[in-house]
């Protein structure tokens, strides 16, 4: 079907993606899964919660191979690559218009609350990012990658993680710190926020080398701007442009907030991205790790949901290791 592995798509965590043809004609991409990662589970996580979805905005999973330690997944083959390659834009790379841009965001809020709250049980993603987001011949959004994905029953809302997984810079801060609260759908909703973010603003949220040190966490800078009320400056826009980045910006400032409460669900998510910038009220500021969060939470909300759930630091020590400011940072 690959003949012969010639035309690689792209690698990520769990191996590398080559473009193969169906008998029947069309275009398939093959992950072809490491060998030395994990014991299998990963693949079965895949293969039965995608083969078992069907939505507009969730990739399709056509079949699966199994044959002795080699394992692939074969997908609907996506014309248009991942998003990564639009936002941060390559030269050469086309320039999706913001409208463009609006109407994947909505495509993607969508397929994240079919995940959350359209199939029989609720499917948390655990790695929503722009390399993640695929896009066909239309530009229409697909989620990929359920690799990191658990099935949950629907009435547990609150999961207990054995370890923290994702990718640093669009992990939910409830994943390293276990002051927060429990680990539940908002998770997704954080990790959409940092990439409705990044589609907004076209940049990694987090850029040590932006031109003012004020700009290196972007979501502080343009809390900032919509404080001060000042006028958002971009290059070549309209009116209705400008409109359009600034609720992106503000439903993104909602979706990562530090404390999980505080977050929209997805399907608010799709009603606000949908609605009048007008009915969306300002957020409060963003903030990046819990400290702050806990003295503030200590005199204004007394009734902060505690859970006998916390993911323990025994448990999160697997993956990292107590997180240092500087670690994190860095990272991003
Ligand atoms: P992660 O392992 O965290 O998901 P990733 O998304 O970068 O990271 P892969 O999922 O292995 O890694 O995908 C690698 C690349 O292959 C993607 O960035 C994408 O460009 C391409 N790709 C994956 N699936 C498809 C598909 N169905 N159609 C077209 N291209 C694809
Ligand atoms: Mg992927």
């Amino acid at each position: 079907m690959a003949r012969g592995f010639k035309e690689e798509l792209g690698k990520g965590g769990f191996g590398t993606v080559f473009k193969g043809n169906l008998r029947s004609g069309p275009c398939v991409a093959i992950k072809m899964l490491g060998k030395s990662k994990g014991n299998g589970q990963d693949f079965i996580n895949e293969v039965t919660t995608i083969g078992r979805i069907h939505h507009l905005n969730v990739v399709q999973l056509l079949g699966f191979c199994i044959e002795g330690s080699k394992r692939a997944l074969v997908y609907e083959f996506m014309r248009n690559g991942s998003l990564d390659k639009y936002i941060f834009s390559k030269e050469g790379s086309i320039n999706l218009s913001y409208n463009q841009l609006h109407d994947i965001s909505i495509g993607v809020a969508r397929g994240i609350d079919y995940l959350h709250n359209g199939c029989e049980m609720k499917i948390l993603h655990f790695d929503i990012k722009p390399h993640n987001i695929l896009l066909d011949e239309n530009f229409i959004p697909k989620i990929s990658d359920f690799g990191l994905a658990k099935l949950y029953p629907i009435t547990n809302s609150i999961v207990t993680m054995t370890a923290a997984k994702g990718t640093i810079g669009y992990m939910a801060p409830e994943l390293f710190y276990k002051n927060i609260g429990g680990v539940s759908y908002k998770a997704d909703v954080y990790s959409f926020g940092m990439l409705l973010m990044e589609m907004a603003s076209k940049r990694k949220n987090m850029n040590p080398h932006a031109a003012h040190s004020s700009q290196h966490y972007f979501p502080f800078w343009i809390y900032d701007q919509l404080q001060k009320e000042a006028e958002i400056e971009l290059e070549d826009v309209t009116e209705e442009d400008i409109k359009i980045v600034k609720k992106m910006v503000m439903v993104a400032l909602w979706c990562i907030q530090i404390n999980p409460n505080d977050r929209p669900s997805m399907s608010k998510v799709v009603e606000m991205l949908e609605g009048d910038i007008e009915n969306l009220e300002m957020p409060s500021e963003p903030t990046l790790y819990p400290d702050e969060m806990i003295s503030s939470d200590e005199t204004t909300n007394s009734d902060q949901r505690v859970s006998s759930d916390f993911i323990s630091s025994s448990d999160i020590g697997e993956n990292i290791t107590s997180p240092s400011l500087e670690n994190i940072s860095s990272k991003m």
